[in-house]
């Protein structure tokens, strides 16, 4: 979406009311003339500025809760682009109809906002800090939860600005303005002591010698407005707002006085902080997951979910203990085989197959104990093979490390031979979507996502799954998806990017590219077929796939040029990305280099 308004050639983006009126004149301020614009008010927001009579009217267009766009009390629409086709036909409270749109100057690209340039290095270090990422983990921690990311630091970033004093009071505020050079217009915001339930701020502004000091009140709705004054998202968009207009206050701001050590106020409880709640951040030096962090995922992990009522609701996947490899801290020895006197198992199963079942279990560490999913092989009298297939996904999976992926911790010999792994709670995808249909396009497209990331880190890294299918990811919450069961997975030689098989097996069949049963060949590609089945089994919310169909029926209808139709509401772009994923040719079939970034910017869009 956003991507789309910036690419109008009448976008502005973020200028201000006076500026588009400069720009309406230039253009001759004909009736209906108009030009959209950045709102500087609203997070995601734009604002329409019109000509009629030689006059300017603006308009802003407001994203609302469930992702419409509207001019306030007007119709809600899906994009501010219907919305401005919608008052081309009818001026539905608009001063007249918008007849035609002015073009930015040749050459000239939409005007960015300051924040958006701080916005990137925030979110980097935001990262970095509250989760202690570096590298990779931290580049596919920004990639997958960029949107969540984006709405944390807009409405947090006030907390790193020089401008921002946190908890002070009043008499502090004043000696700060007055005990520095006294500029008019030199200003603060501290926030409010004894403020209620309510975060409240004051904004403490030197004019004449004399501090003002200015309420800011934040209403039901979250917005920020100086008493009677105009509401803004975020504080640093009121900062600017009131920086080139006084709009009601004596002047306007002009000098930042900056805060005298980042670190002597007794800090602001209304950010980045209160937010996560009482996740207890890492100190420098210390791993997360390793002190009271209460999202751990502990022996009774079941009790810490119903604890924390909204953990499955908000947490992100950094937030979880299986982020990041165990192996990770240095401290911890990386070693694949697994002590049984360390293995502690659990009643209960989690689920079960041909090889035996998986019981939950608590693995103690040198340094921490972890809650790990333990598979199982059953005692039987000729299980050779079976073994032999179990311990070939096990050095399959030791040699794979990515978020998305459900990690190998180690083998156990013992009483039965074990295969310990990360542990996913909440089970297999399809079961999971069949179980909670109210789980939004949103929330589908970020698990799709994940997954897509987890393939891609396959794919550069020349492993082929073979068995990709909803039942094969699991959840480790309601948003965070990890790929499992690579029992059919194979390492491709440096030579071939695709495997031979030597005959067929007990296949998957809905689930495999025509190439595999023609050519008994698999690669990247085929595995990409298979994720075009897995978003349909996603957007179906766990339906099964060809339903009611035989294997050599599909077999037929593929070959036939046939695909599965749309699930009901899913997105077209979607369904138009799972036909891309069905291209018939292996070589004109796109890899998860291609999907994953179309998924990325599909989530961003629907996610602004
Ligand atoms: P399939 O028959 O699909 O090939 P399988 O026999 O190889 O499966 P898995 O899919 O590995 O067995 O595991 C069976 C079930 O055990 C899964 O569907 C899931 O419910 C549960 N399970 C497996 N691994 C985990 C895990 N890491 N965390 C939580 N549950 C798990």
């Amino acid at each position: 979406m956003v991507d789309k308004v910036h690419l109008l050639p009448y976008f502005f983006g973020n200028i201000t009311r006076e500026e588009s009126e400069v720009y309406l004149q230039q253009g001759g301020s004909g009736d209906g003339l108009y030009l959209l614009r950045q709102s500087r008010s609203f997070l995601g927001g734009y604002a329409l500025s019109l000509s009629y009579g030689r006059q300017f009217y603006h308009y802003t267009i407001e994203r609302e809760l469930n992702d419409t766009y509207a001019i306030a009390g007007g119709k809600s629409h899906r994009t501010p682009i219907d919305v401005i086709n919608y008052h081309s036909q009818e001026s539905d409270g608009l001063i007249c109809l918008l007849k035609k749109p002015f073009h930015r100057p040749r050459g000239t690209e939409p005007k960015v906002g300051p924040f958006e340039d701080l916005k990137e290095q925030l979110i980097r270090q935001y990262v970095e800090q509250t989760w202690n990422l570096k590298g990779s983990a931290l580049d596919q921690a920004i990639i997958s939860q960029r949107p969540q990311l984006e709405k944390l630091i807009a409405t947090t970033a006030h907390e790193k600005m020089p401008w921002f004093h946190g908890k002070i009071d009043r008499e502090d505020s004043e000696l700060r303005l007055l005990n520095t050079s006294r500029v008019n217009g030199k200003f603060l915001i501290r926030q409010r002591e004894n403020s209620g339930r309510n975060e409240s701020y004051a904004l403490c502004l030197l004019h004449n010698n004399q501090v003002m000091h200015y309420r800011i009140d934040k209403d039901r709705a979250g917005k920020l407005s100086i008493p009677d004054g105009k509401k803004f998202d975020t504080l640093w968009q009121l900062v600017e707002h009131y920086s080139y207009k006084p709009d009601g206050l004596l002047r306007v701001l002009t000098e930042t006085c900056p805060r005298p050590s980042h670190h002597s106020e007794r800090g602001a409880t209304g950010g980045i902080i209160s937010r996560l709640k009482s996740y207890s951040f890492p100190k420098p030096g210390q791993k997360k997951g390793s002190a009271e962090n209460p999202y751990k995922i502990t022996p009774n992990g079941k009790d810490d979910y119903s604890k924390q009522g909204n953990f499955l609701d908000s947490a992100m996947p950094m937030d979880t203990q299986v982020y990041e490899s165990p192996y990770a801290d240095p401290d911890e020895l990386r070693s694949t085989k697994v002590n049984r006197s360390d293995l502690t198992l659990e009643d209960g199963e989690l689920g079960s197959g041909n090889f035996g079942t998986v019981l939950r279990g608590v693995y103690q560490m040198k340094k921490t104990q972890k809650v790990v999913a333990v598979k199982i092989l059953k005692n039987d009298d000729d299980n050779a093979a079976v073994k032999d297939e179990m311990l070939r996904e096990a050095n399959v999976m030791q040699q794979l490390d990515n978020p998305y992926i459900v990690r190998m911790i180690g083998i156990c010999e013992a009483e039965n031979l074990m295969l310990v792994m990360e542990l996913a709670e909440l089970g297999p995808l399809h079961k999971f979507l069949q179980k909670n249909k109210h789980i939004t396009v949103k929330n589908l497209t970020e698990l799709v996502h994940q997954v897509s990331m987890g393939m891609k880190y396959l794919e550069e890294h020349n492993f082929v799954h073979r068995d990709l299918a909803a039942r094969n990811v699991l959840l480790v919450t309601q948003h965070y998806a990890k790929i499992s069961d690579f029992g059919l997975s194979k390492a491709l030689t440096e030579d071939e990017n695709y495997y031979k098989a030597k005959g067929h097996g007990k296949w998957p069949l809905k689930w495999y590219a025509p190439e595999c049963m023609n050519y008994l060949k698999f690669s990247s590609k085929s595995d990409v077929w298979s994720f075009g089945v897995l978003m349909w089994e996603a957007f179906s919310y766990g339906q099964k796939p060809y339903k009611g169909m035989k294997g050599n029926e599909v077999i037929q209808m593929i070959e036939n040029g046939q695909r599965m139709s749309a699930p009901p509401d899913c997105p077209p772009e979607m369904y138009d990305l799972m036909k891309k994923c069905w291209t018939y040719k292996p070589d004109e079939r796109p890899g998860f280099s291609v999907v994953e970034p179309r998924l990325r910017h599909y989530y961003y869009d629907i996610s602004q």
